[in-house]
């Protein structure tokens, strides 16, 4: 829940940072809270009235914790901070926990069973001298239990059969069961009851008698046992209120000691946070990416209404684009919840909302292109930004042709930059788009920086890591822009085959040569001209050379399908070196 008030930041910060300070307070907190349920869930099924015996249970021991978390609270050196401190958190349900747990406590045995709605069988789940009543049913359907052992035993002895059994279900209650061999030696005074394919199933009148003893019991017992339950639920049910309170504050505790163990244990530090507006973050670094990767670059970043409200940032694929400006939304969302953030400093100007424009989320199945969900966001930015905001641009204007692309990315841009005034970060390809700083005063270019170097090349064409020859990634933002993509280079790391690649290199050295790009700018439709343009056609290579000629030399009504493989294998075998 991030804030957009610095007060009531600042006071969140003070706690997180009062329980970075105290280790083991921290760890006696998070230790009592793991114990505890949530709380704001079962207070919901016991106000809906489909709490169970475990729910209620849980709640007990969830309650029962809460004094400890309080006293722990209260004990520590320093008074508390704001956030932690209101009185009533402190007292945290001293009272609640000694009625509502204490009630439940006495009323529920401390392990209820999960099973307790089969009709007629009792749930043993309430605690004995609970209800007198109740004690006298157990006492009854045990006792009639105990005579309907002795019964069988005695059955036994009488009868001579050793195997005989008293058994019981649903449809004939208590029955003596005679296997097939021993039938000739049943006493007379049996009633049979069911003939099985080997057995026979018979009851007596004192059975019978033992059978309503018990099973009356049982079912009074079952009956009494919820009616008990659903009383103590609803009973607990009248003092929700209070414990949806209570949640809430234990919650509040949650969250500022969770945030206090990340900033701990992950070297964050506390934002300054103020309203002037500006976003300073030295070494900041991406929060779910520097656990994923072995090295994180950190970066610094500098957005301010005044003099660099928008940020170009270019460089090429893979450089580390989308990771800068994803962590700098991130550290202030962060920031604004009330946590440290993961950077060595932090000056954080409160904003009234983060806008980002990131990633493709197509949204094919309501009939919007990939394209159109682009511009659909970009537009609602556009409406909706104020120069409070922060926004993050991730490649506008990629979805179409590239003319178009860069015209809407351009305007996008400057109507930031001029009308909006909200903190931008805009990532982008069109290296065009660094041209705008000439004209804009608050436009700052900025490129995640490569190093080219000369390494071995593979052969194979097979997966290579990033330092494998080309390119190598920095990961490092610095002032300036880029002029090249690397495109190629990053799609031959990701495996394309080589005479792919080896074809995109030609055309991009003709394309380049012929200087297109320029000649055609200012041309009425650029896009078309782009593929109109009566460019010298590229130069093949020595090797797609000989595939054409041995593909235009071979005859197919002359091959075999023997050969026709052979000459496709062959094929294969020079396009892949
Ligand atoms: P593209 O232009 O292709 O979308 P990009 O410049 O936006 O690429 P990212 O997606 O941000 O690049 O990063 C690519 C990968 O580089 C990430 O998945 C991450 O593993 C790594 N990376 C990014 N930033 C850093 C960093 N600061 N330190 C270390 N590794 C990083």
């Amino acid at each position: 829940a991030p804030l957009v008030e610095v007060a009531p930041i600042r006071r969140r910060h003070d706690a997180v940072e009062w329980l970075v300070e105290r280790a083991s307070l921290r760890a006696t907190l998070r230790a009592r809270l793991g114990e505890v349920y949530d709380l704001e869930r079962l207070a919901g099924r016991v106000t809906l009235g489909v709490a169970s015996p475990r729910d209620l249970a849980a709640l007990r021991g969830s309650l029962e914790r809460l004094p400890e978390i309080g006293h722990a609270l209260a004990g520590v050196d320093a008074a508390s901070p704001e956030a932690l401190a209101p009185p009533e958190l402190l007292n945290l349900g001293s009272d609640l926990a000694t009625d509502v747990a204490q009630w439940i406590a006495e009323a529920l045995v401390d392990d209820p069973p999960i099973q307790w709605r089969e009709p007629g069988t009792p749930a043993n789940m309430i605690r004995r001298g609970f209800h007198a009543e109740l004690d006298e049913l157990t006492a009854i359907s045990e006792g009639g239990k105990g005579q309907i052992l002795a019964i069988e035993e005695r059955e036994r002895e009488r009868s001579g059969i050793a195997s005989l059994k008293v058994r019981y279900n649903r449809v004939f209650g208590y029955y003596i069961e005679i296997t097939r061999s021993n039938l000739a030696r049943v006493p007379a005074d049996y009633e049979r009851r069911q003939t099985l394919a080997n057995a026979e199933r018979y009851v007596t009148p004192e059975l019978r008698a033992y059978e309503e003893k018990v099973l009356g019991a049982d079912e009074r017992r079952a009956a009494l046992e919820a009616e008990l339950f659903e009383a103590l639920r609803a009973r607990v049910a009248r003092e929700a209120r209070r414990i949806q309170a209570l949640a809430e504050r234990v919650a509040t505790i949650d969250a500022l000691a969770a945030l206090a163990e990340v900033a701990h244990s992950s070297g964050w530090v506390r934002p300054e946070v103020d309203d002037r507006g500006v976003i300073e973050l030295h070494d900041a670094r991406h929060p779910v990416v520097e656990k994923l990767v072995p090295a994180f670059v950190p970066n610094d970043v500098r957005l301010d209404p005044d003099s660099a409200s928008l940020l170009v940032i270019t460089g090429p694929n893979m450089a580390g684009k989308s990771t800068a400006m994803r962590q700098v939304a991130l550290c202030v969302l962060l920031a604004q919840a009330g946590s440290f953030v993961p950077a060595r400093r932090a000056r954080v100007g409160v904003v009234d909302r983060i806008f980002t424009r990131v990633g493709a989320s197509d949204n094919l199945a309501r009939g919007d292109s990939t394209f159109m969900v682009e511009m659909r966001e970009t537009a609602a930015i556009l409406r909706y930004a104020t120069r409070r905001s922060l926004v993050i641009l991730d490649e506008i204007g990629r979805g179409t042709s590239t003319w178009d692309g860069v015209s809407i990315a351009w305007a996008v841009a400057e109507h930031i930059h001029d009308r909006v005034g909200a903190k931008t970060m805009f990532a982008t390809h069109y290296h065009e788009l660094t041209a705008l700083a000439r004209s804009r005063p608050r436009v700052r270019n900025f490129q995640v920086a490569v190093r080219e170097t000369p390494g071995p090349r593979r052969q194979d064409g097979g997966a290579e890591g990033p330092e494998s020859g080309g390119v190598v990634f920095l990961h490092r933002l610095v002032e300036g822009g880029a002029d090249r993509s690397y495109g190629i280079e990053v799609a031959r790391l990701a495996g394309l085959p080589r005479a792919v690649i080896e074809r995109a290199r030609t055309v991009l050295a003709s394309l380049e040569q012929s200087d297109l790009r320029s000649s055609t700018r200012d041309a009425a439709s650029p896009q078309l001209a782009l593929f109109e343009a009566k460019a010298p056609p590229p130069a093949l290579s020595p090797v797609e050379k000989e595939v054409i000629d041995r593909v235009a030399a071979a005859d197919p009504d002359d091959l075999s399908p023997r050969q026709a493989h052979e000459l496709l294998v062959a094929l294969r075998a020079l396009l892949r070196g």
